[in-house]
């Protein structure tokens, strides 16, 4: 039967302890036990369903963490108080010093940063590579490396990881595929393509109302167990732990991600057509353009689209700055980083999202100074959306109105 991660999401029961139709919270940091065995056995791990302190886990944490498991396809899950909080343990209990990490080159700026910046310190280097070129990944593989590292749509190029391919090349070296899918949430499965991590900062369109900074980790039980470890377990001791009460609120937004998706999916992809077909250079998988179009296609859960993320260039920061603030003063959304908010959200990554990223790197990995990153928001209308920024970029001069009617 075919993978429906919506449908392992709903199936999921878990009552309050009044039979609230809603987990209750554990608003506790630590747990009383009747005997002092059972306690020294839980702090071994070797007490099924008990609780020691909520930084190793905690009821609510671990629904929203089941729920996030069931939406991947892993055995488990470890959420956390960010996505940086997700990824950084992830790379330090996966590397020890001397070792070495084969990295996509257009990730989120932050990640970039930690990988070149921070953990040279505990000699752990990075190669950063063009991954949508297997052989150029592969070239890159030393006998240190440890990790393939990616993200399934980049943030903020849009392109695409071939991660069943990577997978191969992960197994074939022995090393682990960690993807990160904040951009394609239920559109992109990488678990079941192989992967053997999965990374989301659920800040983004997982939790979807912009209140929250949050993250996951999807793995095996062995993996999760092992970043839990008391003694030597990256989360526990690093301790980038969640809130009950911020994880029982993302279970709740969870439950409508499918139908989020579909609607932020559909209008990109709306907003997507018209402006490549007004002549702008518009980059978002759904479009036969997008060089990974077809790769996408194989990957997706159909239903939920391409995702809600698009990019065009209107070829100077000035013309970008000036079209944001217009849109924004036009009330068609917001200039803010981030992303998978109800409205759309605009930002120029080169000058923010991206700006770790050293200028001649972002011009060889084509991160233009106008480029402009758009997660497209859940108007109602998004015909009316367009024709508003049609009318702003009119005004800009970014699109020629003699070319429009030509076109036309
Ligand atoms: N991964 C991607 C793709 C992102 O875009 C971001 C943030 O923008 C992160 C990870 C980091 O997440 P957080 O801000 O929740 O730490």
């Amino acid at each position: 039967m075919a993978f429906k991660p919506a449908n392992n999401i709903q199936d999921l029961q878990y009552f309050g302890e009044f039979g609230g139709v809603n987990p209750s919270i554990s608003d506790s940091s630590t747990y009383t036990f009747l005997s002092a065995k059972t306690m020294f056995d839980t702090f071994e791990g070797n007490a099924d369903g008990c609780y020691l302190y909520s930084r190793h886990s905690s009821p609510s944490n671990l629904y929203l963490g089941e729920a996030l498991a069931a939406m991947e396809g892993t055995e488990t899950a470890n959420v956390t108080a960010s996505g940086m909080g997700a990824i950084t343990p992830v790379i330090m209990q996966l590397c020890d010093a001397g070792d070495h990490v084969v990295s996509s080159r257009t990730i989120y700026g932050g990640t970039y940063a930690f990988l070149k910046n921070f953990t040279p310190r505990f000699n752990i280097e990075t190669s950063f590579v063009d991954i949508t070129k297997l052989d150029v990944v592969e070239a890159a593989i030393k006998p240190n490396t440890k990790i393939l590292y990616c993200e399934s749509v980049s943030n903020p190029l849009l392109e695409v990881a071939d991660i069943a391919g990577l997978a191969k090349l992960a197994k074939k070296y022995n090393l682990k595929l960690v993807v990160d899918n904040t951009f394609s949430p239920l559109s992109i499965s990488p678990a079941k393509l192989g992967a053997d991590v999965v990374i989301h900062s659920l800040t983004k369109f997982i939790n979807g109302s912009s209140d929250t900074v949050a993250g996951v980790v999807c793995g095996t039980q062995e993996f999760i167990n092992d970043l839990r470890n008391v003694n030597d377990g990256a989360c526990m001791l690093l301790g980038s732990t969640m809130d009950s009460l911020r994880s029982a609120s993302v279970l709740k937004n969870l439950r409508t991600l499918h139908i989020r998706m579909q609607q932020h999916s559909h209008n990109a992809s709306y907003l997507a057509s018209k402006f490549e077909a007004d002549g702008l250079k518009t980059v978002y998988p759904g479009l036969a353009s997008h060089p990974s179009h077809e790769l996408f296609k194989s990957m997706m859960n159909d239903k939920y689209g391409f995702g809600g993320m698009l990019t065009i260039d209107v070829e100077s920061i000035d013309k970008a700055n000036a079209l944001m603030e217009m849109m924004q003063h036009k009330n068609l959304g917001y200039l803010a980083v981030s992303l998978g908010f109800y409205k759309t959200l605009f930002s120029a990554p080169g000058s923010s999202t991206s700006s770790e990223i050293p200028e001649d790197e972002q011009k060889e990995m084509g991160l233009s100074d106008g480029l402009i990153r758009f997660s497209i928001g859940l108007d109602a209308d998004i015909e009316r959306t367009y024709n508003v920024m049609r009318s702003c970029m009119e005004e800009l001069s970014i699109l020629d109105k003699r070319k429009q009617t030509e076109l036309a």
